[in-house]
């Protein structure tokens, strides 16, 4: 696990968390631990700064991606996700399409980002070039959204 602080990618970071003070026993976050958290690796004293699991958020990526293919037998096209600017901390819930083929760009005002793939989404996790960083994927879809593969063609 590496819990990092989504606007310098440092792990010097803190956040809330429930212990039991008997012998300072972990137990478990609460929820928003992660949305309240503090960086300490930011050029200024311990800042506010979301911060993320980018392991956690990678494997709910695979998890959510074989429950789609498993419960729909048709491709999937973009992913439902929040993602934070690294400038300002801002957080915005957006579509990011997974291919950039003629339907993606037909629905291009609808797409914040265009990605290759499963494994380029899961590098969004990651704190890589962008100006933002991906911290939650919610689930998967197709133009469609109703799953009916030949309304896609429509898009063609
Ligand atoms: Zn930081």
């Amino acid at each position: 696990m590496s819990v990092i602080c989504t606007r310098c990618g440092s792990t010097n970071v803190i956040c809330m968390a429930m212990v039991n003070p008997n012998g300072n026993v972990f137990e478990y976050y609460p929820d928003e631990a992660f949305e309240y958290g503090y960086c300490r690796g930011c050029d200024f004293d311990e800042v506010h700064a979301e911060l993320t699991d980018t392991d956690k958020v990678q494997q709910e990526i695979d998890i959510l991606y074989r429950s789609f293919i498993d419960s729909y037998e048709t491709e999937l096209d973009y992913a439902d996700c929040r993602i934070v600017y690294k400038d300002d901390g801002t957080d915005l819930e957006v579509k990011i399409a997974l291919t950039a083929d003629g339907k993606a760009a037909a629905m291009n005002e609808r797409v914040f980002y265009h990605c290759d793939g499963i494994s380029g989404l899961k590098s969004l996790a990651e704190y890589g070039d962008k100006d933002f960083i991906m911290v939650q994927c919610y689930q998967f879809d197709n133009w469609a959204g109703d799953n009916t593969p030949k309304f896609l063609h429509d898009y063609d």
